[in-house]
């Protein structure tokens, strides 16, 4: 059993056992990196069963491990998720009514489950409550998320594809396309693997951490305004998370739940969900500020959710 003290790599905190013992039994490294290793290994130990060009079928993926996909639809899970039967096999039930990239990636995602140490012990499910993919706040399932992207759009296939794409909406909605994966998950791959100094920062339109808690402690309205009405205007287009590419600078630092300007082009583009290629003035911090271009790439909604986006930020000229 690995230690149960809290484990950092850069800015991230591991607590989690599954995680701690990931990290214990490959030499202590840092859990990314297994997984992104383990993802690689998987394509390339099993490339003779893909066709190529891409795209690589998760349900092949998926047999070449032992994995079987199944007819049954999730029960605890919209996406997809991961059973261990009582005679030790794994399956797993993934919804089609999915679109056919989040479909593929949620595939990748369960399979990448089956990386961590005590993965059969529970159902292994996308949670209805996690809305989208790559947020850190849960590291088994953003851990997860980062073994699907090796899995779906695999090197050296992507970085070659990336190397020959421009830098833009209509590239990473080729990309999207060539590897049936979903917007949201190609634009965390196309800034992951970019050698552009870039970052894809992630917005929904929300309430900040603080104005939440005062609505659920059901501050009032004067003039006959339900709180749902006010809570509905008081919602700004705001920082989610961001993912920055390796030669982003370090000192760029965006936080969580920043807004977003409201006399800007990314807010007046996501706010008709309509995209949006050219540049911008933000002010996100004292040192990203300024005129950047940047690409603005609306992102599906969830059921009864607002509006939902990622910008794509330049530092500097871009060819
Ligand atoms: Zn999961």
């Amino acid at each position: 059993m690995a230690d149960s003290s809290p484990v950092k790599f850069g800015k991230r905190v591991y607590k989690d056992p599954a995680v701690l013992e990931l990290i214990s039994r490959n030499g202590g490294l840092d859990p990314i990196d297994i997984m992104r290793r383990k993802g690689r290994e998987t394509i390339a130990e099993n490339r003779e069963f893909f066709g190529d060009p891409p795209p690589f079928d998760p349900a092949t993926t998926a047999s070449c491990l032992g994995i079987r996909m199944v007819a049954e639809p999730p029960v605890h899970s919209d996406d997809a998720e991961l059973h261990t039967l009582d005679d030790g096999s794994v399956v797993i039930r993934a919804n089609d009514d999915r679109p056919v990239g989040r479909r593929n990636f949620s595939i990748c995602h369960e399979i990448a489950h089956t990386f961590l140490p005590d993965y059969h012990q529970e159902v292994q499910h996308r949670g209805a409550s996690r809305k989208s993919h790559f947020h850190e706040e849960d590291e088994v399932e953003y851990l997860c998320d980062i073994g699907a992207a090796e899995l779906l759009m695999p090197v050296p296939w992507f970085q070659d594809d990336l190397a020959s794409t421009e830098a833009s909406r209509l590239g990473i909605d080729l990309l999207s396309s060539r590897y049936q994966s979903s917007r949201h998950a190609t634009i965390f791959r196309f800034v992951q693997l970019n050698s552009l100094p870039c970052a894809a920062i992630f917005l929904s339109l929300k309430l900040k951490p603080t104005e939440r808690h005062r609505f659920q402690n059901g501050q009032g309205s004067l003039f006959g305004e339900s709180t749902a009405e006010l809570e509905e205007r008081a919602k700004k287009l705001r920082v989610d998370y961001v993912c920055p590419s390796p030669s982003f600078p370090n000192s760029w630092f965006i936080p969580a739940h920043k807004s977003i300007d409201q006399d800007s082009r990314t807010h007046e583009a996501v706010m008709v969900g309509e995209d949006y290629s050219g540049t911008d003035r933000l002010n996100l911090t004292k040192t990203v500020s300024g005129e950047f271009r940047v690409e603005v790439l609306n992102l599906a909604r969830e059921d009864g959710g607002g509006p939902r986006a990622a910008v794509l930020l330049f530092v500097g000229e871009v060819p």
